[in-house]
């Protein structure tokens, strides 16, 4: 074990979280030492590199939370930086279909929720769907979001990587972190002094923030998000294609999505996951993990707050290729069922349950004290956000006179 020079500021995460605090921390003070330890021989291992790359807009999250705050402006930041450093955003728009007469009622809330976050929106009529995505399908009315846009989540996170080193930043991967005191961060062969701590762990910040006294109501509930390549030719379509979710689940529905590269892919589930990392067949299996997930997965489905059942029996039959090919077609009829051949790399959300409130959390949560700050359930948008969240992070930081 090698005790490591003093740094100002540990960061534990090379996650788009974890690397964007860390690029704002350092573009306030150049003169900062900031260390960031990843567990993996890689930035964005985890969701941050397997997710839709969607920019979000900002208008699906009730006006008082953190998410509506920080989706809008984080959209903004992440274009901008996007664009400084040349990494291409596709401008692609979006459509929220509804497949019955009884989901127009959910638009109508998701363009209240729009104006009152200061989102640009509008509800669409059927005639003006076409001209905007021909290939979708709606009843009656639709949403269009011009400001939603797409990138790819590779080359997003590489580009963090790359602007966090040359500002003086040290990434060091391979470097588990298995425990956190006051000062001091310890990894399975070093230990790491710190005047602060960030944990930016992604699926194990529960953890790590328990073991400073912090997030102890929470258990994680790792939910699966399985994708398929469509095999169509480039122009199939062009928008993003989306259906209305259910507002009392912190999901959106499989959707149709286009990629930075304009490849039709459809996805992602919310299938409930057994252990944290469990991606495909019993990799990363941790038994201790599945222990804990079998105890809470009960208390979700009795839970008061969320349809669990419905999700439950409508996510798992997900498993099979047709079922998902049939949900993106109530989207978009034209996709062939014979297109969808490639299967897309899996991601796991770090969703979070209350076990006090029996419910999962629907927004970012984010507590510390002068030692360590935590971001907890940084689900999605916070790829989106992760700039306007480090942002708030740092001059909550600067307030609280940690920097
Ligand atoms: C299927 C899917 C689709 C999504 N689509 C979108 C989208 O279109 N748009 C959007 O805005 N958001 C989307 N999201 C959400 C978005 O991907 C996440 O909110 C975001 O990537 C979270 O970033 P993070 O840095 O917190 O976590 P992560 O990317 O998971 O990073 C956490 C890092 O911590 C490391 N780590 C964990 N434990 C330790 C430890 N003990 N020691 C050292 N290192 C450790 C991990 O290796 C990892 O690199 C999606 C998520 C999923 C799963």
């Amino acid at each position: 074990m090698t005790s490591k020079p003093s740094s100002d500021f540990v960061i534990i995460g090379a996650g788009i979280i974890g690397l964007a605090i860390a690029h704002e921390l350092i573009s306030r003070n150049p003169s900062l030492s900031i260390v960031v330890l990843d567990k993996e021989s890689d930035a964005g291992t985890h969701a941050s590199g397997r997710n839709s790359g969607i920019l979000h807009a900002g208008f699906y999250y009730s006006p008082e939370s953190l998410k509506a705050r920080l989706t809008r402006e984080g959209n903004k930041l992440l274009r901008d930086f996007l664009d400084q450093h040349k990494v291409p955003v596709i401008s692609t728009g979006k459509v929220v279909v509804v497949s019955h007469d009884s989901q127009i009622e959910t638009l109508h809330l998701l363009a209240s929720r729009a104006q009152a976050n200061g989102v640009d929106v509008s509800l669409i009529s059927q005639g003006e769907l076409s001209q905007l995505e021909p290939r979708a399908r709606t009843c009656e009315l639709a949403l269009w979001s011009p400001t939603t846009s797409v990138a790819d989540p590779r080359n997003v996170i590489d580009t963090m990587a790359a602007a966090v080193k040359s500002a003086g930043v040290a990434i060091h991967f391979g470097q588990e972190v298995m425990q956190v005191t006051h000062n001091e961060v310890h990894t399975k062969s070093d230990t790491f002094v710190t005047g602060h701590v960030i944990n930016a762990a992604g699926l194990y910040a529960d953890k790590i923030a328990q073991q400073c006294n912090f997030g102890h109501e929470y258990v994680m509930l790792p939910f699966k998000g399985l994708y398929w390549y469509a095999d169509v030719p480039q122009g199939f379509m062009t928008r993003q294609v989306y259906p209305v979710p259910d507002v009392r689940n912190p999901f959106l529905g499989v959707h149709v999505t286009l990629t930075a590269k304009g490849k039709v892919k459809i996805g992602p589930t919310a299938i409930p996951g057994f252990w944290r990392e469990n991606y495909t067949g019993l990799s990363n299996f941790s038994g201790r993990e599945f222990a804990e997930t079998l105890t809470a997965y009960p208390r979700f489905l009795t839970s008061k707050h969320h349809n669990a059942w419905d999700l439950v029996k409508q996510e798992f039959p997900k498993y099979l290729r047709h079922v998902m090919i049939s949900q993106a077609q109530e989207l978009v009829p034209s996709l062939p069922s014979s297109a969808f051949k490639t299967r897309g790399q899996v991601g796991i959300r770090a969703q979070l349950f209350n076990v006090r409130k029996k419910r999962l959390e629907m927004d970012f949560i984010i507590e510390g004290d002068k030692y360590s700050t935590h971001m907890l359930n940084s689900v999605s948008p916070a790829w989106t956000s992760s700039m306007a969240v480090a942002k708030y992070v740092v001059t909550d930081l600067e307030q609280r006179q940690v920097l």
